[in-house]
């Protein structure tokens, strides 16, 4: 399987409805994480560029955000039929250059892809407020309106689904979009500008730039005219990103990092307990914000819990994401695989048991192996640190007051879980865990229908739900009065 396979492999950006390499013909080249082959490059781009797409895009806001809601709509249906109809080779393309088994991508691209739907329904449903008059003569409502341009910057770990979650709201909403992904997976999100252009969308209202995350990042933040951005990635850039934000005052969403606790009770469903540990924790091969991180378990079912868990992590299968039966592709880069090494090493030192894995995958390469830690404990930095590895954490615990201490020792709140067959205790501990989300006996977190989204250094503003396209909306108060009534 090769790029010049696919008419949706772009190597150009896509601005104001063309496609243009940067001004002065750079170029950043894209590997395929498993083999480390040059796939091809993409322009690398910088200020010029990104306002370029700024200006394009202000420009066709003025027309996009005066359709009706279901006119709008129309569009995102005809990008949601084109997705699906392309899923396969979107699907190749993802897996090409991020590295996740091909049923993985495919997994992703669907439901990326309901935020389309999704939110042309939700922006009908729009409504502003018409709000009790304090007196005679007055009428005060509210109305929603688009809140700009928006800036969207990507990370490389779901190329494709971190798109829509904040395009399709912005596009309903009545928003255009400059969107920027992440370097090493750029070939996702230009597929998806080239489905936009064939849904007809109007030149300028969704652009994708390439390059120079920096520069490009600088004039998104600085530019008076984006009104809003929304940034999924690392805390530490995050950050950053708010920081640049602050001179122009700019709406945000940030979806940052996680460090996910995932609670075992002694009176769980231990089977189903097992297989959701190695769906959170080995799905993208530990690379999600959502992974569990630290895999807490009440000690009366520890043994029982860790033996199914360690034979389940030794019969996953470690290889290309685009061989017939693999599960586990390759880490993004040589820092990650560097990363978690050294994550392993110090917890080894400090007194972890390598249970199952524990080193490089004899594949070589980027290719770790799937890994359970015992007796592990919160000085070790896989207790403390965003893993982004196909490693399991087992941390001990007594008693359900201690587990709920040990989950919120830690300055994250994205997703939470646990799994147990007691239904007062799962009250009282989702309410305890300070977290935005909490999966009870479930790890799937991530709907259309529902607000994806952290507290604390997780970030702010919520992906998903109805609550999702208010992100893209200011409130407008008005009060009418002088009225005869
Ligand atoms: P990252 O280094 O923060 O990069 C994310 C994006 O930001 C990339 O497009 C990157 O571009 C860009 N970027 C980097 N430095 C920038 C700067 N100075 N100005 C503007 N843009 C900049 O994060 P990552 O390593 O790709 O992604 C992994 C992180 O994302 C993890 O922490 C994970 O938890 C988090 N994440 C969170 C969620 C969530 O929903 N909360 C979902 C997925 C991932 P380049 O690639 O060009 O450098």
């Amino acid at each position: 399987m090769r790029p010049d396979d696919f008419i949706l492999w772009k190597n150009q950006c896509y601005i104001d409805g063309k496609w243009i390499p940067a001004l002065d013909g750079e170029v950043l080249d894209v590997t395929n994480p498993a083999s480390g082959e040059v796939l091809g490059t993409v322009p690398k781009c910088g200020t010029k560029e990104t306002s370029l797409a700024i200006s394009a895009a202000a420009r066709s806001m003025a027309a996009w955000k005066l359709l009706t809601p279901a006119e709008r709509g129309e569009y995102l249906h005809r990008l949601h039929a084109l997705i699906r109809e392309n899923l396969d080779e979107l699907a190749a393309i993802l897996t090409l250059e991020q590295g996740k088994p091909l049923a993985e991508s495919k997994g992703e691209i669907m439901q990326g892809a309901s935020y389309f739907p999704w939110y042309a329904g939700e922006a009908r449903r729009a409504y502003g407020r018409l709000i009790p008059a304090p007196g005679p003569g007055r009428r005060p409502l509210t109305m929603l309106q688009p809140v700009g341009v928006t800036g969207i910057i990507t990370p490389w770990n779901f190329p494709f689904a971190m798109i829509p979650r904040k395009a399709a709201p912005a596009l309903a909403a009545g928003c255009s979009v400059v969107i920027k992904p992440a370097s090493q997976t750029p070939y996702s999100a230009l597929a998806m500008a080239a489905l936009a252009q064939e849904a007809g969308i109007p030149a300028g209202v969704f652009n994708v730039i390439t390059g120079d995350s920096s520069k490009i990042g600088a004039e998104l933040t600085g530019d008076p005219r984006v009104r809003k951005l929304s940034f999924t990635g690392s805390t530490a850039v995050g950050k950053k990103l708010m920081a640049q934000c602050a001179g122009t005052v700019k709406r945000l969403s940030l979806e940052l990092g996680g460090n996910a606790p995932f609670i075992v009770f002694d009176d769980a469903d231990l089977d189903r307990a097992v297989d959701g540990a190695v769906i959170s924790k080995f799905r993208n091969s530990g690379q999600t914000c959502i992974c569990a991180n630290r895999i807490l378990v009440q000690k009366g079912i520890l043994d029982a819990f860790t033996a199914k868990l360690a034979a389940k992590v030794e019969a996953l299968r470690v290889g290309s994401g685009l061989d017939a039966g693999v599960t586990q592709g390759p880490l993004i880069d040589e820092s990650a695989v560097k990363h978690v090494e050294a994550l392993v090493a110090e917890a080894v030192d400090k007194g972890a048991r390598i249970m199952v894995g524990g080193k490089r995958h004899a594949l070589g390469g980027l290719f770790y192996e799937p890994t359970v830690l015992g007796s592990v404990t919160p000085s070790m930095r896989v207790f403390r640190e965003e893993i982004f590895g196909p490693v399991a954490p087992i941390v001990p615990f007594s008693s359900e007051k201690e587990a709920i201490a040990l989950a919120n020792d830690t300055e994250v709140g994205l997703a939470s879980y646990m799994f147990t067959n007691d239904l007062g205790r799962t009250w009282r501990v989702s309410e305890a865990l300070e977290y935005g989300m909490v999966g009870v006996n479930e790890v799937i977190l991530a709907m259309a229908e529902a607000p994806f989204g952290g507290i604390k250094e997780s970030g702010m503003g919520r992906e998903g739900g109805s609550e999702g396209i208010l992100d893209y909306m200011d409130t407008k108060y008005v009060l009418m009065g002088g009225l005869n009534v």
